[in-house]
């Protein structure tokens, strides 16, 4: 297995099916789980994420139709579903490959139900409901319900699914989740006074699972509690422990000493009060590492806290060193995670660069390769850098 030896994310696939298993004791034992891995799997990798959570989930959600391709193409088999609006020249690829996309106009319908009809087959969605959000889905009221009625009788479809998403319900005060569910129960209801019984209805995000708000019905959709990180510092965080699974981890390329009056990197932000130690690490915003972290994030370097020093660059930075024992090129940096008894969590980065935990993650770039632990054993690595164009020379 290829040694990395400037910057990888390390994901620890324990630490995935511990998150799993705390999530499935807080759900009846009825409702099953769906393993929400868009985004490359919030940046972990879809594939080998949805490999390892098949133990834990009926099925799979994903964003756009290339990502549920993408699952199908590494011979994962099971139900998926994907969450936004597809376009239709992708609905022949989706039918034949059983991806069920989500419907709510009668447009979209229609164009699926030529399509499955023109192919002999039947094509499952799922018909999304606008509870809250004001996103997508039909309108929860009489006329959204017409409108479904009229959709579900189209030849060669079947509406196998339905479902909204919580707007707030990673917040503390739940009414406006409760109003969400109660306006998709209402629904439900004017679709049964309509004839029309839909098998698998869902709602609940990783708040909904973690707070208990839409978990009694048919699935759950879980996302970001499946990285291990909360969705927010609202939620009960006691009713299902997490732990993190991605570590960011680098290498010192290079250690100098400045005088007073040194500048360090682009725009001269920072300026040596006294001699200094510095370190410069290999990583940028080109790697996601967010430049907004600029003079005022933090890494860790032998178990110790060491902040970054003037701007972050597109491809390195530098950070302080001064008075630590034997720092030297190839000396461990963690960016995101454990070392010793210091922890750098991706909340920290969030907090520290004004920006949002998921985006972190989700950001984690291409140049920056995947390790899969188990039992703390590399089982595997997922490389941007593996492309091949053997016509375009
Ligand atoms: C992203 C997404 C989820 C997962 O949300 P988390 O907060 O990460 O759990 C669930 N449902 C829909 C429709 C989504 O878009």
């Amino acid at each position: 297995m290829k040694k990395y030896t400037r910057v990888f994310a390390e994901i620890d696939l324990d630490a995935i099916c511990f998150n799993m298993e705390s999530m499935k004791r807080n759900l009846p034992q009825k409702t099953e789980m769906i393993g929400v891995v868009k985004a490359d799997g919030y940046g972990h990798g879809s594939v080998p994420i949805a490999g390892a959570i098949s133990p834990y989930v009926k099925g799979y959600a994903v964003a756009t139709a290339q990502e549920a391709l993408l699952l199908r193409r590494h011979g994962i088999e099971k139900p998926v579903l994907i969450l936004g609006p597809v376009h239709e020249s992708y609905y022949e690829e989706l039918i034949l490959h059983r991806i069920r996309p989500c419907v709510f106009t009668m447009k979209q319908a229609e164009a699926l139900s030529r399509k499955a009809v023109s192919l002999g087959q039947t094509a499952d969605f799922h018909l999304v409901v606008d509870t809250g959000m004001s996103r997508i889905g039909m309108e929860a009221d009489e006329a959204g319900a017409d409108l479904a009625v009229r959709i579900c009788s189209l030849p060669g479809i079947r509406a196998e699914g339905l479902f909204t998403h919580f707007a707030r319900a990673d917040e503390t005060d739940k009414i406006y989740a409760e109003r969400q569910l109660g306006r998709y129960l209402y629904f439900v209801k004017l679709l049964g006074e309509r004839g029309i019984e839909i098998p698998i209805r869902h709602c609940a995000n990783s708040a909904g699972i973690i707070d208990l708000i839409g978990t009694g019905l048919d699935w759950v959709r879980a996302g970001i509690s499946i990285y291990g990180l909360y969705p927010s510092d609202q939620v009960n965080k006691s009713r299902a422990e997490l732990r993190p699974a991605m570590a960011l981890k680098s290498f010192v390329t290079y250690v100098k000493d400045i005088e007073p009056g040194r500048q360090v990197s682009y725009g001269g932000t920072f300026e040596a009060k006294a001699p200094m130690r510095i370190a410069t690490i290999p990583v940028g915003y080109g790697d996601g590492y967010p430049r907004n972290l600029s003079g005022r994030g933090f890494v860790l370097i032998q178990g110790q806290r060491v902040p970054i020093l003037g701007r972050v660059c597109m491809d390195q930075m530098m950070v302080d060193v001064t008075g630590m024992g034997q720092v030297d090129t190839d000396t461990p940096v963690t960016l995101i995670g454990r070392d010793g008894a210091e922890r750098i969590r991706v909340e920290d980065l969030a907090e520290w660069s004004g920006g949002f935990h998921y985006e972190i993650i989700c950001d984690v770039g291409k140049r920056v390769p995947r390790v899969y632990l188990r039992a703390g054993q590399v089982v595997g690595t997922k490389d941007y850098f593996d492309d091949e164009y053997p016509k375009m020379r």
